[in-house]
């Protein structure tokens, strides 16, 4: 980099403020839903014969990155993109090298259910992607065939390998149900034996269709694990931007992560808003409310000027209006009806 592009970068991040909520939360991590459509049936996320959105409706790439330029001088550093199925998508990997660019964006991963992964990966190593999260409930192949409604549990596995293979970060998410797939909780850990790859268990939260499902408590997971591993002991070195809890087992590769948003709350750490499809700006996943950002965008009387000065706005609005906890714990104050496609998990 040469000097004034160097005196560029740097009045750029100087200009960047550290953003902080009401709660005095520093908001750093914006979490991206680039579709609502999806190659799986997943019974708890979008089960079939779900209405899809009109693809006027969605997002432009040219927009999200138009939101991201102006969240990151806002303090916005670590994006997730995600979906429905971010890969089915098409240019997907050129979306992320755009994202990647916007000066003060530090860090990008993906969260993908891996179907599309290893086609792509070559392209998103290159867009510089910093993480790849892939979500895998089940070992089994017609258990898999039943959760998700598709025969590919083969794809995924081969996903797996090529994306540890890769060279990314990789981490396997486990959405776990209690009784359909709490009895594959030790063959699911040991894939992170031999593999460089963290295996993260998350428990089902009551949002969209996963409120049909009982969530199993991950501190019953974490026993199970002991029993096997009782030398499995607490890994406090940071593994991404969620709020998973690690654990290391010896002679493990990777790491064992727990998400436990329904036993343990984490929300007083809470770093994130979420950009649905439709370029609704979220503020929680408990709770409807958000700042509507697509009508902004596609105001033709507004100066360019003028569009980043309301996104600001909506930004800032959004640091006041992010509520303080979620209420998984007292369903009927879940204000929030849309599934998890649509909101981008
Ligand atoms: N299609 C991609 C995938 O499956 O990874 C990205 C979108 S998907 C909505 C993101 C993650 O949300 C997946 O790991 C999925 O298991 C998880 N998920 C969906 N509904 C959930 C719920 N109600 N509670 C917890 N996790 C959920
Ligand atoms: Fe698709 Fe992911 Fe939802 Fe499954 S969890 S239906 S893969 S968006």
């Amino acid at each position: 980099m040469n000097t004034s592009e160097n005196n560029k970068t740097n009045k750029i991040l100087s200009e960047k403020t550290e953003n902080r909520d009401k709660e005095g939360r520093s908001i750093d991590y914006l979490r991206i839903s680039v579709t609502d459509r999806c190659n799986l049936r997943c019974c708890y996320c979008m089960p079939e014969g779900i209405k899809l959105l009109e693809m006027s409706d969605i997002l432009s790439y040219e927009e999200i990155e138009h939101i991201v330029r102006v969240f990151a001088k806002e303090g916005i550093s670590r994006l997730k993109v995600t979906g429905g199925e971010p890969l089915v998508r098409p240019g997907c990997p050129g979306l992320i090298k755009r994202l990647k660019a916007v000066p003060g964006i530090e860090e990008i991963s993906i969260t993908t259910n891996g179907i599309l992964l290893k086609k792509n990966l070559d392209e998103l190593k290159e867009a510089g992607l910093d993480g790849i999260n892939i979500s895998l409930d089940t070992l089994n192949r017609e258990k898999y065939r039943k959760i998700t409604g598709f025969d590919k549990l083969e794809e995924v596995l081969e996903a797996v390998d090529a994306a540890v293979d890769s060279g990314i970060r990789t981490k396997i998410n486990t959405a776990v149900m209690k009784g359909i797939n709490t009895d594959e909780i030790l063959e699911l850990a040991q894939m992170a034996r031999d593999r460089a790859l963290d295996v993260r268990f998350i428990e089902m939260m009551p949002i969209g269709y996963g409120s049909r499902f009982e969530y199993a408590d991950n501190s019953y997971i974490l026993a199970e694990l002991k029993k096997e591993y009782p030398d499995m002991t607490g890994d406090s070195r940071r593994h991404g931007n969620g709020p998973a809890v690690y654990y290391s087992i010896p002679g493990f590769a990777g790491g064992i992560g727990f998400i436990s948003a329904v036993s343990n709350k984490f929300c007083e750490n809470c770093n994130r808003m979420r950009l649905t499809s439709t370029g609704v700006l979220k503020y929680c996943l408990c709770f409807e409310d958000g700042s509507e950002l697509k009508s902004i965008l596609r105001d033709t009387e507004m100066s360019e000027s003028l569009k980043d000065e309301r996104l600001r706005e909506e930004f800032r609005r959004a640091m006041e209006k992010k509520p303080k906890e979620h209420c998984f714990e007292d369903r009927s104050r879940i204000s929030e009806t849309k599934e998890m496609f649509r909101i981008g998990g």
